[in-house]
Order: structure tokens, then sequence, then C-alpha cells
């Protein structure tokens, strides 16, 4: 596969409109075997700077465009996004490594918020207040919040970044975004059709480099009025702290530490299938993949084989090959934090039902592992494991799979199984996060509020929650005395 055949592939910034090269150059691998793919600029303060006066200088015309108008562009581009989508998901399978279908669903999972944004641009409403008295009439508006900076991970280097960037053009502000390091020509090719559609010069810009310089000259400069970043917790910590003196807004989406919870009386075939999309999707990646696997004790021996069955099934390999179900790991330090899980679970009395030693073909390559006898003492009932790492723990009572749920400082996503409505309600009600899967391990979708409370962020993505994420509330009050 030579990524130089596909036209949309570019290796180059994008500030200002043009596509922009640096002295210093940093590679891209391919997580599959290691391989260089390409070089892209690594780029520091300096360039950032120019990038966010370039976004400023592109304001007031973005914003002066009717909302209809910005749609329209943004509409383009997701029409681009869908009739390239076989050569985007090929670079993103190419440099992260996840199955080539999967990577095409992200595609088209990222193109939908391009599309969901186009036509909620033409609805950011504001109201009139009916006022006190006579004398005074109460209209609010919202506006664009301005220029905007977004951090993106590599986990979906696609979708990360559309439901940052297509919020922010329809409420009418521009942007910078820096994607990960592991994944930048992603972001390239999808922001580089942006450009094909029509989006001006100035509007988006995108740049790789050091993440430390990036991200201080986005947080300290005061033209930046928005940061919308997903990744860790603590990375998160430390944008938040330098956004405080110029007083940003933030959307923080960051770590999770999912529970799946399966009770007594599940469907626990549907619960085991689910179980498998939402733990292996992406090698186990995801901030809302199941972590911690909690089965109730009357069915944990039987659901455990049910699970068993179909983890068999997955296929490891190269993400471009056809039947590859889970592809390598991002890299080396991913697949160490899913070993030290296994081993610290081991040495505390789990066992192993399937998997738990390294594939032989590639570094990066782990296979799905299933733990039993797993417990709340463990890390990976603690800590967000990144793998394909299943610990299934057996609890007794409804109250005890809420508070061992709860015992966390996480809130993304939680999953639940019951064919019992008072159980259902009962648990997803008392579930501290943002959002709980009844009966599906998969709950993403641009319609829909996406983010977490406690330590896993601050704000929604998605839904029309996301496109307030970008907007400025004004109230003008009229005097008519
Ligand atoms: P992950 O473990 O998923 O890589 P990170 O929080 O380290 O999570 O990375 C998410 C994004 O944050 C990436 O784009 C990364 O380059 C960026 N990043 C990491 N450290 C910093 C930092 N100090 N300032 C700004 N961005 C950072």
């Amino acid at each position: 596969m030579n990524l130089q055949d596909l036209s949309i592939f570019k290796n180059q910034c994008l500030i200002n409109g043009q596509w922009s090269s640096h002295s210093e150059l940093i590679d891209v691998r391919n997580p599959a075997d290691g391989k260089i793919l390409t070089q892209v600029p690594y780029m520091d303060g300096i360039e950032t700077r120019l990038a966010i006066n370039a976004a400023n200088h592109a304001l007031s015309s973005w914003k002066s465009l009717t909302a209809y108008k910005r749609a329209e562009i943004l509409m383009k581009w997701h029409d681009l996004v869908v009739a390239r989508a076989n050569d985007l998901a090929t670079i993103m399978t190419l440099e992260q490594g996840k199955p080539l279908n999967e990577a095409k669903g992200e595609v088209l999972y990222a193109a939908s918020y391009i599309k969901w944004f186009a036509e909620e641009a033409r609805r950011a409403y504001g109201e009139i207040i009916p006022s006190e008295d006579n004398t005074k009439k109460i209209h609010v508006t919202k506006e664009p919040i301005g220029v905007c900076a977004a951090i993106t991970p590599w986990n979906f280097p696609a979708a990360m970044i559309t439901r940052k960037v297509a919020p922010a053009l329809a409420a009418g502000c521009t942007i910078v975004v820096k994607p990960a390091m592991e994944t930048p020509l992603t972001a390239f090719a999808l922001l580089g059709l942006a450009q094909d559609a029509g989006v001006p010069d100035g509007v988006i810009n995108v740049l790789t480099g050091d993440a430390k310089k990036i991200g201080a000259e986005m947080t300290s400069n005061p033209i930046v009025r928005k940061l919308s970043f997903t990744g860790s917790t603590s990375v998160g910590a430390k944008l938040m702290a330098d956004c405080a003196p110029s007083i940003k807004k933030l959307s923080l989406e960051l770590g999770g530490n999912a529970p799946f919870i399966v009770f007594d009386d599940a469907n626990l075939e549907l619960a085991a299938s689910e179980l498998i999309k939402s733990k292996f999707r992406n090698a186990g990646q995801t901030c809302v993949c199941a972590n911690r696997i909690y089965i109730q004790k009357g069915v944990y021996k039987q659901f455990s084989e049910v699970f068993l069955e179909k983890v068999k099934q997955l296929k490891v390999g190269n993400g471009l090959e056809a039947g590859t179900n889970i592809g390598p790991l991002i890299d080396q330090k991913a697949v160490r934090k899913v070993r030290q899980h296994i081993e610290d679970a081991l040495c505390k009395g789990a066992s192993i039902l399937i998997g738990g030693e390294p594939h032989s073909n590639s570094d990066n390559w782990f296979p799905p592992t299933v733990l039993l006898n797993a417990n709340q003492t463990m890390q990976c009932a603690n800590e967000e494991t990144f793998g394909p790492l299943a610990p299934l723990i057996c609890f007794d009572t409804i109250d005890a799979a809420i508070q061992m749920a709860n015992s966390t400082e996480f809130g993304l996503a939680a999953y639940m199984f019951s064919e019992n409505h008072r159980t259902i309600e009962k648990v997803s009600s008392r579930l501290e996060v943002g959002m709980v899967g009844v009966n599906t391990g998969i709950i993403s979708t641009a319609v829909a509020p996406f983010g977490g409370v406690k330590s896993s962020g601050i704000g929604r993505e998605g839904a029309r929650a996301g496109l307030d994420e970008y907007l400025e509330i004004k109230y003008v009050c009229y005097g008519m005395g």
C-alpha cells in the first residue's frame, strides 16, 4: 500500500489555507509492523501563534455568513468525506491499526457529526423573554464564542475531530486543531476535504508537533476563547489549569472506567454479544469501552462460558487483512499496560480463561484476554486498561453492583443488562455517569449528548448540546419607555 497513491494523502500542516512544512519532521509509523509511513512537521508555539492569528483574521467574515451558507459548506464537506470514505479508512488503518471495516465505520460516523451540525447550524435559536413591565423588551441571542482550539487523541482519528470542528464551524467559530502525533494523516486528509468543500482559508487550521508547546500557546493565547480536549484526565486537568488565567470556556472528554453489569435475569446471549462489541472494538482502546465486567452470582459461570465461545471467534491481525477483528495496539506502552494489569490480577487471585500472552506475529498485537475471579482490588478494576482485557467480577446484590460501579473517580459510560424494568430504572438512575447503555453495548451517535461526569470531563459533544458548547448567550435589554 503506497500512501502517495491516495490523492487525499497529505503530510503537511494547514495554516491560513497553506499546506506548510517545517525544518523539523517526525516519523509516523504503522503500529501493525512498526514501519515508517511518512514524516510530518514538528511545529511548536511559533506556528501555533500564526495559526491562531489566521483563525482570528478569518473569524469576522466566517461568522458573518448566514447559518444557511455555513450549513451548505458543511454539507459539501460531509459529502466529500462520504465519497472518499475508503481512502480515509485506509489511511486510518495504516496509522492507527484498527480493522479496515471499523475504520470505514468511523469515517462514516465522523461524517455524521458534520451532517448533524450542518443541520443544527440553522437552529441556533435565541428567545424573547416576557418582561416584568412594558418599558423593557428582553431578547436573548446566541453568538459564536470566537477562535477555538481543539486537541484530539489517536483512538478515533476522524470522529474526535469532526465532533469539535463541525459544531465550531456551524456556530460561526474558527478553529486550530492539534491531532495526536500518532495519527496526523487522517486529520490532514479529513480537513483537506473541508478546504475542498469551500471552507475559507484560516477557518480551519491543523498542526502537528511538540504537544506541550502547542498546548501552552493554545491555553495562554488570549485570542483563543475556547479549548476542546479529548484525552487523558491528567493532561485535561493541566490544560484546564492553564486555561484558568484567561478564563477560557472548556469542553473536556477524559478517561473512563466503564462498568458493564449483567444481572441474573439478563438475556445472556445478547449481553455477551454486546460485550464483545463494547470491549473489543478498536482493540479495547476507546474511552467508553467496558473496563470492569460485573456478573451476578447466579449466571457468572454460564455467562463466562457463553462469552468465551464468542471471544474464541475473534481474529487478531493486521487491520488491512480481511477477517481481522482486532488490530494492533497503538504502541508498546499500551501493550505493557495490558500485561501489567494481567500480572497484577493474577497475583491477586484471578485466572486466565483465554489469551494472556502477546501474539507472536508482531510486537503490538495482543489477543483478547478474559480473566475469571477478578475483584475490586485489582488495577484492572480501578484504571482504564485501554486494551483487549475483560476482567469478570462476581457480585451478589443489585446494591452491591451499584456500589462497585460507582466506586471510581470516573463517570463516563456504564452498561447494564436486565429484563426487569424495576432493576433497569433503579440502576440506571443511580449510576454516576454521563451515559448508560441499557441492553446495548454501543451508545455513540451524533444525535445524542456524549460526555461524562466526575473526572471524566465537562461538557457534551453531539446532539443540540454539542452546538451550545461553541455559542455564547447574549441578552439585549431594549428600553421601550
Ligand atoms: P493518550 O494517552 O490517549 O495519548 P493524552 O492525554 O496523552 O492521551 O493525549 C491526548 C492528546 O493530548 C494528544 O493529541 C496529545 O498529543 C495531547 N497532549 C499530551 N500532552 C499534552 C500537553 N501537555 N499539552 C497539550 N496537549 C497534550
